[in-house]
């Protein structure tokens, strides 16, 4: 259920209305909006203490979120989510650019693709320090190194750090780094590592699973909205098809379908999603065009000697012509580019 405060409803009034959800057992989630507020609620099976929520000053209405997801669903926050990092925004209108190396391989490399980037406006800087790898004897990451490489690149440059969290257990140290928080497609189901997040001040970044409906996936941002962070990012990397063509099949039907449903920006990732550099270019094109919010794109100053994802990251010149090329795109649609 969601009540709908009366626009001027007062903060006690609203105070009151968490308190009387609270004693009801149920959670209230108060969510400002630009003109009224609204009070989530979460842990009720039904409509149960709809009509007393109804009565009480300041309440407008009391609806009931059809949805599985609560806090998700744009039912309960019509408006867009826009999440600040690194002093750029994402959501709300715009197409905000990360980029990067799939891992942190050493301070050179991760400095000197800081300062590319940022000299081509991108203020988001990608990098995994901890990494998920299929065999267990390739290249892990740098973990705590990789950390501190990434604070320098960011007290260098002014960039917002992206980097992945695989465990509950790092997330204290990755929190003190990053600006965002990933999450890789492996873990997206990872439900204690979400609860964690939940109660992380920085914003998620979460990858769309291997294999994930688009309910799995908006579930596990639940998750991560059912704590007290509301700054949760989704990112499509692609799924597992029968196609073999590109490592992933970049579902881009996926964007304009969670946009209708859920308040949350997506992002599109392009690299992950064929697998493929020649393809990055026409994928990041066509996800500005599809209505996404930003670009997740791997950069790497000598992709065929990466430790991680080489032969579908981008060289520093491809992506100075892609960001050029996003450019007459975004101007036609009337999008900027951040
Ligand atoms: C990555 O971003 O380098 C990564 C491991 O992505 P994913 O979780 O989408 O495979
Ligand atoms: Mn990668």
């Amino acid at each position: 259920m969601l009540v709908v405060m009366k626009q001027g409803a007062t903060t006690q009034e609203i105070d009151a209305v968490a308190a009387q959800i609270q004693s009801m057992g149920f959670t209230p989630h108060v969510i400002p909006g630009a003109l009224r507020t609204a009070i989530g609620i979460t842990g009720n099976r039904g409509p149960e203490g709809r009509e007393i929520l109804a009565m009480m000053p300041g309440v407008d209405d009391v609806i009931r979120v059809t949805s599985p997801y609560k806090l998700v669903s744009r039912e309960t926050h019509p408006e867009p989510t826009i999440v600040t990092a690194g002093g750029v925004t994402i959501g709300g209108g715009g197409f905000t650019l990360c980029g990067g190396p799939c891992s942190v391989e050493n301070e050179k490399m991760i400095l000197e693709t800081a300062h590319k980037l940022a000299a081509l406006g991108v203020r988001l800087l990608r990098g995994g320090a901890y990494k998920p790898r299929t065999s267990p004897y390739a290249f892990q990451g740098l973990g705590e190194e990789g950390l501190r490489y990434l604070a320098r690149a960011r007290a260098e440059t002014g960039m917002g750090i992206v980097t992945e969290v695989m465990d509950v257990e790092s997330v204290g140290r990755v929190e003190e780094v990053a600006d965002i928080l990933q999450v890789g497609a492996r873990n997206m189901q990872n439900y204690p590592l979400l609860r964690r997040l939940s109660l992380c001040r920085k914003p998620v970044l979460l990858k769309r699973g291997l294999a994930a409906t688009l309910e799995e996936w908006l579930m596990a941002a639940e998750y991560v909205m059912s704590g007290n962070n509301r700054q949760v990012i989704l990112c499509e990397r692609g799924v597992r098809t029968f196609a073999d063509h590109t490592r992933n099949t970049l579902d881009l039907s996926i964007v304009p379908v969670v946009k209708k449903l859920s308040h949350l920006p997506v992002v599109v990732d392009p690299s992950h999603g064929t697998g493929k550099s020649e393809f990055v270019p026409a994928m990041s094109l066509a996800g500005l065009a599809v209505g996404a919010d930003g670009l997740l794109v791997e950069v790497h100053p000598d992709p065929p000697h990466a430790l991680s994802d080489g032969a579908q990251s981008l060289n520093f010149e491809q992506f100075a012509a892609l960001c050029k090329a996003l450019r007459p795109v975004a101007a036609a649609l009337g999008v900027e580019v951040r």
